[in-house]
């Protein structure tokens, strides 16, 4: 059943006040859990208006798919058809000016977060 929260789920980020004593990554990047609730947020649209915003064409549906089964060696296949990088590209790409920008889920909301699911699954 799909997932019709109108917000993404949260990033895990570390406490500014850990934060502000180490070098390492701020945002901790979701957990199984998170991943897979995040993931059932995606309709699966006939028209995938988000994968014409990837510029690389990532399969992003197909791959939520399977982040929504707990399937994320099977996520990070459809990923790699396309996509060399995704560890890189789910952290820096500007996904809100591109996949994101085209999600049906932000016409109300917030569109599901593709970026974090794609640096999920690559982690
Ligand atoms: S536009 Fe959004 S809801 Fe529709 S298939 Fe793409 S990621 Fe899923």
């Amino acid at each position: 059943m799909a997932n019709m929260s109108l917000k993404k789920n949260e990033m895990p980020s570390q406490a500014p006040d850990i934060r502000n004593k180490n070098f390492s990554e701020v945002a901790l990047g979701y957990t199984e859990e998170q991943a897979i609730d995040e993931a059932k947020r995606c309709l699966n649209c006939k028209n995938k208006p988000c994968v014409g915003g990837c510029p690389v064409n990532i399969y992003i549906p197909d791959f939520i798919a399977r982040v929504a089964q707990g399937d994320f060696e099977g996520a990070y296949e459809i990923i790699s058809k396309s996509s060399s990088l995704p560890a890189v590209c789910g952290r820096v790409c500007p996904q809100e000016t591109q996949c994101e920008s085209k999600c049906v889920r932000g016409i109300k909301g917030e569109p599901v977060a593709i970026g974090r699911l794609e640096r999920f699954v690559a982690d």
